[in-house]
């Protein structure tokens, strides 16, 4: 079954509906907006305990949405209000939250934030002058009698511990880093292992297959040491060894890492997808499949879990899939995206991947299905194509595209984070 826009719940899609009407009447009848800055929103916690401050132009009007039971996440629109900031996912460690993301509708003069909680925690919309709550509203309810008049400042908490809250301190505002750390912290994830080797090469080496497992492990350790380098970053792996791993643990330990994005290595084989001479290198970021002729891909990529074997295969996978949909998809995808076109775009810039580049794609790879942070899958070669195949089984080679996933790596924490020095690595 290919799911489509069909599979989003009924109660999504009605919700969306709802929300866009009330976003235009309300851009018809106000045409003032204020910018709203990043430095505007802060974040502090404690036990149990999350916080987020909002200072808000004059003209701000806040409508505050409860989607937690549904959805684990609530939103406010701040209506007459535009970020000086392009749209954002921010991920959160340590607390309730998991993370806040923005939404602008410009011709509107909307932004939405959306928390997005770990679970079905209480929360509370105050102006922090009167310390009143806004009374939070369904998404299906509309209209301006849900709109509260202006506030200066927000103050939203979400409390495991319930309320009356416990007597945070006020820490003004402290700006929102995005993932709350000084260092970006990355999870690489070297395909297949131990029992299962991956893709294949026809031709041998010293007598042997050339087996995927292998090569993207020594690329994974190339990445690592260079990104280890930065004293901005910090790497992980999921295996470091020949040791077979499934999916589920590859997915679990990034869940309990929580890093800032996580990178499947793998190598391609024409048996799963492409022509004969299919080469070259490929990115994905998760999302419905992008071609049909990649379903083959996905299920060689897939079926490594072993976990899965009992039920019927694509049964499985539309169920994962369809929970992440409901849940998170929709806050780490864009961001998915947008790093698996950076780093196609570093790897554009080196000879032999310009001319062998098969681009940026979608597909529903379990071992991206991650909420916590993006992720993307890099395809680096085919090792059934009796020339590539030559390069991929070449340290230097190997040793090149690390460097070149680094690059990419590096450069979309350097648009993350302007404040931190990024540097990249000079090719030779
Ligand atoms: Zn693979």
């Amino acid at each position: 079954m290919v799911l489509g826009k069909q599979s989003i719940p009924f109660a999504f899609r009605a919700a969306f509906a709802c929300t866009m009407a009330v976003l235009t009447l309300i851009s018809s009848s106000r045409s003032l907006a204020g910018v709203l800055a990043e430095s505007d929103i802060g974040i502090s916690s404690a036990k149990d305990h999350d916080r987020v401050e909002i200072r808000l132009g004059e003209s701000a009007v806040v409508r505050v949405v409860d989607e937690v039971a549904e959805y684990k996440r609530f939103f406010i629109d701040l209506y007459s209000t535009e970020p000086g900031f392009p749209d954002r996912v921010i991920p959160l460690r340590n607390g309730i939250l998991r993370g806040l993301q923005t939404i602008a509708y410009p011709d509107s003069k909307v932004l939405r934030i959306i928390f997005h909680t770990t679970g079905s925690v209480p929360f509370r919309v105050a102006d922090a002058e009167t310390a009143v709550p806004f009374p939070a509203t369904s998404v299906s309810d509309t209209g301006f009698a849900r709109l509260r008049p202006t506030s200066r400042h927000l103050v939203v908490d979400v409390s495991r511990g319930g309320y009356p809250l416990p007597d945070l301190k006020p820490v003004g505002l402290r700006p929102l880093r995005p993932g709350g750390g000084a260092k970006r912290l990355v999870i690489l994830d070297p395909g297949h292992g131990g029992a299962d080797p991956g893709a294949k090469s026809i031709v041998t080496f010293g007598g042997r297959k050339l087996e995927e497992k292998d090569v993207v492990l020594s690329v994974a350790r190339e990445v690592y040491r260079l990104l280890n380098k930065s004293p901005v970053v910090t790497a992980v792996m999921t295996r470091d060894d020949d040791r077979e791993m499934s999916l589920e643990d590859r997915v679990a330990f990034a869940e309990k890492t929580d890093g800032d994005l996580f990178v499947s290595i793998h190598a391609n084989s024409t048996k799963y997808h492409g022509r004969r001479d299919a080469r070259g290198i490929e990115f994905y970021y998760l999302g419905e499949t992008s071609d049909p002729a990649l379903r083959q891909l996905e299920m060689a990529e897939n079926l490594v879990d072993r976990s899965s074997l009992n039920k019927s295969e694509s049964e499985h996978w539309d169920l994962i899939w369809k929970n992440m949909v409901k849940d998170n998809l929709d806050m780490q995808r864009p961001y998915g995206l947008q790093v698996a076109n950076l780093v196609n775009e570093v790897f554009t810039q080196d000879v032999y991947f310009k001319s062998y580049n098969r681009g940026v794609k979608s597909a529903r790879f379990r071992v991206l299905m991650n909420p916590v942070m993006p992720s993307v899958l890099v395809e680096i070669g085919y090792l059934d194509h009796p020339r590539e195949v030559r390069n991929l089984a070449q340290p230097a080679f190997q040793q090149r595209i690390a460097k070149l996933i680094a690059n990419g790596i590096l450069e979309y924490f350097s648009q993350l984070d302007s404040e931190l020095e990024f540097y990249q690595y000079e090719m030779n």
